[in-house]
């Protein structure tokens, strides 16, 4: 048996590190989820959510996770056989796809290499094109997990406004949320999806939909089945604080002290912080000679960070022998870059000196295995982080 003392460095891109104070936060007997003292609880985390959002529309918390929400925004707003826009940015990308194709939507998936974001000038020729307004949404992996690629929204709503198509904008929020600048209203998205285990440093277990006015207009005419995933019956109950199925209320009380935590440090600050310890990462690669996954510098992710290793070197040898001499967790390679890559995950409860003792630990792993780079990597992050 092995034993181990200190803490498990956990650096993988979600589900991430829960606060101390949010785990002493949900430690809390079951109450009534139709009595009084649920309803002021629902009332507050559903109003406290929306400026994590930046927006004024409608939010719903589900119990589930990121993917449930995922069918949420297809299933409310759409029929059998409409057609969506969807790119291939990574792994999180091409797995929504297969939940609509699932329920029979009609999706245009643009090829992509894994490599690069989604580029705006395909999605205004896509629209373009589309003159009798056959698609019905548009749908955006805003940070892709799987390599560390934030694709452009601001750009992609204009897009979309350029060629003047009334499609519906969906978001896939779920690892930038809490982590990245985020703009509901502003980038006039009409569905955003997200989740609790990532940026919001909560347990895996609720699931969120931000909705524009016109996504509930949307679902007024929609004929795709749903039954869990109503908005309609949603909706009614959240007025009052209440759910229509028994709600996941210790991870509101999880969520309530998140919120509380957002708001101590500001959001703004938030995102600075993200920054910073993303720069200090790819300062570390860098010196490594290691490659980023993504090959768009203006989207690097500022919630992870997916490192390329050279070819014939197995990511997951490296991560096997970080995860056993130094107790460090990195973040696999998915679906196309299975033991390509290995992600350094640097969203959530973190600073400077948890990030460099991941970074230690990620050089160290990188000598043991025997993988060609150049040492200097944590020093590189190191005089970053000391003098910004
Ligand atoms: C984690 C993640 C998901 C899936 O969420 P689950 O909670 O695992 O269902 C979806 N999209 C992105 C971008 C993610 O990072």
């Amino acid at each position: 048996m092995t034993v181990r003392r200190g803490r498990h460095f956990l650096h993988i891109p979600g589900p991430t590190n829960v606060p101390d104070r949010v785990l002493r936060a949900m430690d809390r007997p079951n109450i009534d989820h139709r009595g009084p003292d649920f309803a002021e609880l629902g009332l507050r985390v559903l109003a406290g959510l929306k400026p994590i959002f930046k927006t004024q529309d409608t939010v719903v918390i589900y119990p589930s996770s990121g993917t449930g929400c995922w069918e949420a925004a297809l299933v409310n707003t759409l029929s059998p056989g409409d057609k969506v826009l969807m790119f291939e940015v990574g792994q999180f990308a091409f797995l929504w796809a297969e939940v609509a194709r699932n329920f029979g939507l009609d999706v245009d998936f643009v090829a992509g290499d894994w490599r690069h974001g989604v580029d705006p000038d395909v999605v205004e020729a896509k629209l373009s094109a589309d003159t009798d307004h056959a698609i019905k949404a548009v749908c955006v992996v805003h940070n892709e997990t799987s390599n560390g690629i934030t694709s452009p929204l601001a750009r992609i709503r204009e897009a979309m406004d350029a060629a003047g198509h009334p499609a519906l904008l969906m978001v896939d929020a779920v690892s930038a949320l809490g982590s990245m600048d985020y703009r509901h209203d502003e980038w006039r998205v009409d569905v955003t999806v997200a989740s609790s285990q990532k940026g919001l440093m909560l347990p895996a277990g609720l699931g969120f939909n931000a909705i524009s006015d016109k996504a509930l207009a949307a679902a007024k005419e929609a004929r795709l089945p749903r039954a869990y995933w109503d908005w309609g019956a949603m909706i009614k109950m959240n007025a009052d604080g209440f759910f229509p199925y028994t709600p996941a209320t210790n991870l509101f009380y999880a969520l309530d002290e998140a919120l509380k935590m957002f708001d101590e440090e500001g959001l703004e600050n938030v995102f600075v912080r993200h920054s910073r310890l993303a720069e200090a990462t790819r300062r570390a690669l860098t010196a490594w000679g290691l490659e980023n996954a993504c090959l768009q510098p203006e989207l690097y992710s500022s919630a992870l960070t997916a490192v390329m290793v050279p070819d014939g070197a197995s990511a997951d040898a490296v991560r096997r022998i970080i995860l056993e001499r130094f107790d460090l967790s990195l973040g696999s390679g998915l679906g196309k870059l299975a033991d390509k890559v290995f992600r350094i995950g640097h969203l959530g409860d973190l600073n400077d000196l948890t990030l460099t003792g991941a970074l230690t630990g990620v050089e160290m792993g990188l000598s043991l295995s025997g993988i060609p780079h150049q040492a200097g990597g944590v020093d590189a992050a190191m005089r970053y982080l000391a003098e910004t």
